[in-house]
């Protein structure tokens, strides 16, 4: 328990409180007013985190609300930071740099030149969201993102790999107002959004993917049981109609009529249970922002002229001078998360396949940064 120990000795001391360890497993607290009675303490409270208590100490535990109440000391602070990755001592670029694009893209309908190459700076942006799931069960946890606004590229991997450095208190300074500019404009709320979208959707449902197969085993084996079960008592409550068919007694008559009514009753049931599990396992998903992290990276910057037809387009390609690898190219429209781009031929966009597909309905390829339904045909994309 001492690493939950220093975590609430840290919170409440920037809450004002006066923190003064005690044995075994801790600690005497000397609270402000505010944090009082947000917390519902006295002046004077001893809190204790092990096995043993000492004595007129309050068991605090990962479980119960303690996270969540200790978690509400934060507020909105914490939700965004803004920071500049030192420089170190100077990378040369690689180099080979046509080698290394050509490992990056991969433009089967495209051809690509190298225009040039400068050491820069990426404006990056990591983003975590949690999920939360709850059907039958629950299942909660946290997704990450990351994007290179300066390129448009998706650098998720890349920045988690950073982690190790931004989390070193010593490796962090405020960036500088030449980086800033070096780095560019941050993305627009708009083009923020219509990145953030799907990719998000996507590594939630990655991350769902083995809570909702076992959830769908456990719906499969509960239906199957409640069907095997009122199939068999209708089968023989049919069989026992089928045996008083014969008969015209008045005797087998109300006999016929109790089992009639059976049957009715057993098919009632078994709509009901049916019903009753699919409230059971009805899905709902829950997904809200936490965090933002804004962090200026040393690059070296590729300029790379694509080339479709009659037309050209610059993009830029960013080599991550810490880590000592290329990222992905940009993606006008898609997950952006593999290394395949298709060129569209209107406007030059780059897209994931799926965003040259051809259409579901009349079958002709069109772009789907250009546009939101089927030029020809007018049918949209199932979401
Ligand atoms: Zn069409
Ligand atoms: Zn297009």
């Amino acid at each position: 328990m001492g690493a939950l120990r220093d975590f609430v000795a840290e919170v409440i001391e920037l809450e004002g409180a006066a923190v003064e360890p005690v044995e075994p497993d801790g600690l005497d607290i000397l609270a402000p007013a505010p944090l009082r009675s947000r917390m519902g303490w006295a002046e004077l409270t001893r809190l204790g985190f092990g096995a043993t208590l000492a004595a007129g100490a309050v068991p605090v535990g990962l479980e119960g609300q303690w996270l969540d109440r200790f978690g509400a000391l934060f507020g909105e602070r914490g939700r965004w930071a803004e920071r500049q990755m030192p420089l170190g001592t100077p990378v040369p670029a690689p180099s080979d740099p046509e080698r290394l694009i050509d490992h990056a893209f991969d433009l089967p309908n495209a051809t690509w030149r190298l225009r040039g190459v400068s050491p820069g700076w990426a404006r990056c942006l990591l983003l975590s969201f949690r999920y939360t799931a709850v059907s039958d069960d629950k299942r909660e946890g946290l997704v990450w993102l990351g994007f290179n606004q300066s390129t448009g590229a998706v650098v998720t991997d890349l920045l988690l790999e950073l982690r190790p450095f931004v989390l070193a208190q010593d490796a962090w300074s405020a960036p500088d107002p030449t980086v800033h500019q070096m780095a560019g404009q941050r993305w627009d709320s708009a083009t923020l959004s219509a990145r953030v979208s799907p990719l998000l959707k996507h590594s939630v449902q990655r991350e769902l993917e083995p809570f909702l197969r076992a959830m769908r085993r456990r719906l499969e084996r509960d239906r199957a049981r409640i069907h095997d079960y009122h199939n068999d008592l209708r089968f023989h409550s049919l069989r026992r109609l089928a045996a008083l068919a014969g008969a015209a007694t008045e005797k087998a008559e109300a006999e016929r009529k109790r089992e009639t009514l059976r049957l009715a009753a057993i098919e009632r049931e078994y709509a009901a249970k049916i019903d009753d599990l699919r409230h059971n396992y009805a899905l709902r998903v829950t997904v809200n922002w936490v965090q933002g992290l804004e962090l200026f990276v040393p690059v070296q910057r590729y300029e790379v002229l694509i080339k479709r037809r009659k037309g050209e387009r610059v993009v830029w390609l960013d080599w991550h001078v810490l880590l000592r690898v290329a990222e992905m190219p940009m993606s006008d429209r898609g997950l952006g998360i593999e290394r395949t781009r298709l060129v569209c031929d209107d406007r030059l966009h780059l897209t994931d396949p799926a965003g040259q597909a051809p259409c579901r309905s009349c079958r002709r390829a069109w772009c789907r940064a250009c546009h939101a339904k089927c030029p020809r045909c007018g049918a949209r994309d199932p979401d």
